[in-house]
């Protein structure tokens, strides 16, 4: 039965407005469930993200998404209708490389278009009592929903828990907690004309030290205006680079990409991601605790990816969705 839902109290909070918090939210709404996502950044889409600068366009966390799954399929066909989702480059048994227009931040924002959303929100801790969840935010707000689905990433997610004195069976505690991230340092960098990077659309893949891969986001068809890179670190070089200063470490990847771009540096920036590429997975494509209504959702789960991340999001919703009603699932709403 479907708990009743009070203007105060809500059907489920998701912590989280990345691919996984915003399609779950999207199926949690299709059942007439009132939702509400909580996001602590600035922007929708997390590691989806779209950075612009001086004219020019920067997708600076994850550049492109596949799809293998048929439970992602249409919903892909279906940005790709509106416009929102275009082929970037095509690879061989991988297939279509996929790109949001004008940006990777395009797909969040049309998922976001009729969901409550608050940003900035940062959630410092989660608690569970008299059969309720209780979600506390830094400026003081306390939400209280009868579901709570959190899909920041793992680390962060089971962080909340712990702060909130929320404790998992040991199984699943030792499960979520071995799954850890890569970092990684972005370097954005506007040039004064496209660089040399022509083949696939100006994906480059490299596999020594320090960089692991750069977009040329100009041949890419996001940076029109203004030519731009994209540059992602290797692992090993984030972690040795992690408090070093941007104006030591950015110069480092500028320099070693060099022989790859051809053309020069204008200006550029820097962004670190703590949660790059997860090591390990669950074995459910989603945490669900139906005893007290938590879900825990995101690429972690799935052992990465946007599509991982997507699948982990949608089955977190068909979890809390069965728990009101075991004959409703949500490729059913
Ligand atoms: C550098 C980089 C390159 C990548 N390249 C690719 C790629 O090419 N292809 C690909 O498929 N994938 C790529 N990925 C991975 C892809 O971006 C992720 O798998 C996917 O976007 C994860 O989605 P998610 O919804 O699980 O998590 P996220 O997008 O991280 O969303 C989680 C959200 O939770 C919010 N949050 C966290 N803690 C709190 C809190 N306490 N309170 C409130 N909100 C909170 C965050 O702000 C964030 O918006 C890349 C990632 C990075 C970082």
């Amino acid at each position: 039965m479907k708990p009743e839902s009070t203007p105060d109290h809500l059907d489920c909070i998701i912590i989280g407005a990345g691919i996984a918090g915003l399609l779950a939210a999207t199926m949690l709404n299709r059942a007439n469930m009132s939702v509400r996502i909580l996001d602590k950044g600035r922007g929708l889409g997390g590691r989806m993200a779209t950075r612009r600068q001086d004219g020019a366009v920067f997708d600076h966390g994850a550049q492109f998404f596949t799809v293998r799954d048929k439970r992602f399929a249409p919903w892909v066909a279906e940005w790709c209708e509106r416009g929102l989702v275009k082929t970037w480059y095509e690879l061989g048994d991988a297939g279509n490389h996929y790109r949001g227009e004008p940006g990777m931040t395009a797909i969040a924002k049309h998922l976001a278009t009729g969901l409550d959303i608050r940003k900035q929100a940062h959630v410092e801790r989660t608690t569970f009592t008299d059969g309720q969840w209780q979600v506390f935010v830094g400026d003081g707000e306390i939400l209280t929903a009868s579901h709570l689905l959190i899909t920041a990433p793992v680390p962060q997610a089971l962080a909340l828990l712990d702060a909130g004195h929320v404790k998992l069976s040991r199984s699943d505690d030792d499960a979520l907690r071995a799954i850890t991230f890569h970092r990684c340092i972005a370097a954005l960098a506007i040039l004064d004309r496209p660089s040399d990077i022509t083949a696939h659309q100006g994906a480059l893949v490299l596999t020594g030290e320090p960089i692991q891969w750069i977009s040329d986001n100009h041949r890419k068809g996001i940076s029109i205006l203004v030519p731009s890179v994209t540059i992602h670190s290797t692992p090993s070089f984030a972690e040795e680079h992690w408090d070093v200063d941007d104006s030591v470490r950015l110069p480092k990847l500028l320099e070693a990409a060099s022989e790859h771009l051809g053309a020069h540096v204008v200006s550029y920036q820097g962004h670190r991601w703590g949660f790059s590429q997860p090591l390990g997975s669950f074995h459910e494509e989603a945490f669900v605790d139906p005893q007290r209504r938590l879900a825990i959702a995101g690429d972690g789960l799935t052992g990465g990816r946007v599509e991982g991340a997507a699948l982990s999001g949608l089955a977190a919703a068909e979890a809390l969705i069965r728990l009101i009603n075991p004959t409703r699932t949500a490729a059913s709403v």
